[in-house]
């Protein structure tokens, strides 16, 4: 399969590497132009569960990607939220009328925006468990197992969403048909709206929150906030299942002693957060379903307001 990678940071390079593995014909796409030099030089170097190993992919910078002659059978969106819009523009002369559109970032509605550059029946929506790090320009360590759901958004593109699950495991990648996917994805971002933030402002591991007295109140009315929204647009969340995975997480055995990305993103590499598109959209939708969110609503605000105290924002 002919696939696009926009999006070649961490999770990106890991699809990209494994993708070409297994003999798809796959270009990266991103902005970070050191990155991309890198790998053009050097090829794509990984740290694959102990081994090093190089991949040697063809990279571009998405300011230049529509010059180049690839037409994709698939694309597999793997940017961070608040820089889809600018890929998704950049990518679109490549799109065909038959080019499947795989969205697996974190986050809630992005299919909202992806409408507005992609024919509704070529949109597939997925959320994965793997994992990945970048450790520099061109370096990537990938450890682990993981797995990922995915689904048609429209009706009757199940066998093209098959097919898509296909290929991913062409490369071992773990995927599997859903037929739920609105369901899991806002499960991860409840827990991930109710774990990622608090740490980002607390500046403590997953261990730690879990640690504090009033932990279990404020996650409880998170959740309570995410479950709201969710069935607000018929989507069912169950809550014991939500806190049992949120309360498991506190393990220092299992993710414990783990800080979320969100606090690796402002805290240690003063970047901007995808709270936008976790709490963030719960406030919105909130508004949009007149159901109060004060919690998502505080918790994102602080977010940005610690972002402009770091000079992010
Ligand atoms: P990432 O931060 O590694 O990459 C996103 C973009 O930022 C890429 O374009 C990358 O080149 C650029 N970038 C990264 N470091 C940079 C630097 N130092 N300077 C300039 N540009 C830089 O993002 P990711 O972790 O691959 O996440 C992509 C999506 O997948 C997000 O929605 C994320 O929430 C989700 N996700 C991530 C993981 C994970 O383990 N990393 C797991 C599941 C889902």
């Amino acid at each position: 399969m002919k696939i696009i990678i926009a999006g070649a940071g961490a999770m990106g390079s890991r699809f990209g590497l494994m993708l070409h593995r297994a003999n798809h014909e796959v270009v990266l796409v991103d902005g970070w132009q050191e990155h991309i030099d890198a790998i053009n030089k050097n090829g794509l170097q990984a740290n694959f569960n102990g081994e090093k190993i190089v991949e040697n992919i063809s990279a571009y910078n998405q300011n230049e990607i529509a010059k180049v002659d690839f037409s994709a059978d698939l694309v597999i969106l793997f940017t961070k939220a608040m820089q889809l819009d600018s890929m998704l523009q950049s990518i679109n002369s490549l799109l065909h009328e038959d080019t499947k559109v795989l969205c697996l970032l974190n986050g809630i509605g992005h299919e909202d925006r992806i409408k507005k550059y992609v024919p509704y029946q070529n949109i597939f929506l997925g959320n994965t468990m793997w994992t990945s790090g970048l450790q520099g320009p061109g370096k990537v360590k990938l450890f682990g197992d993981g797995s990922i759901d995915l689904q048609n958004l429209a009706q009757g593109q199940e066998q093209a969403a098959n097919t898509i699950v296909e290929a991913l495991n062409q490369a071992d990648l773990n995927a599997k048909y859903s037929s739920n996917i609105l369901s899991s994805i806002y499960k991860k971002a409840c827990v991930n709206g109710s774990v990622n933030g608090l740490c980002t402002i607390l500046e403590c591991n997953i261990a730690s929150l879990g640690a504090s007295s009033y932990a279990n109140t404020i996650i409880s009315q998170i959740v309570d906030e995410f479950i709201a929204i969710a069935s607000a647009q018929n989507i069912f969340l169950d809550k014991d299942e939500v806190l049992t995975q949120i309360k498991s997480s506190f393990d220092p055995e299992t993710i414990g002693l783990h800080y979320p990305s969100m606090y690796q993103d402002l805290i240690d590499n003063k970047r901007l957060t995808e709270i936008d598109y976790i709490n963030g959209v719960i406030v919105r939708k909130g508004k949009q379903y007149q159901i109060s969110t004060p919690y998502c609503n505080f918790l994102t605000e602080l977010i940005h307001s610690k972002e402009e105290i770091l000079g992010v924002r």
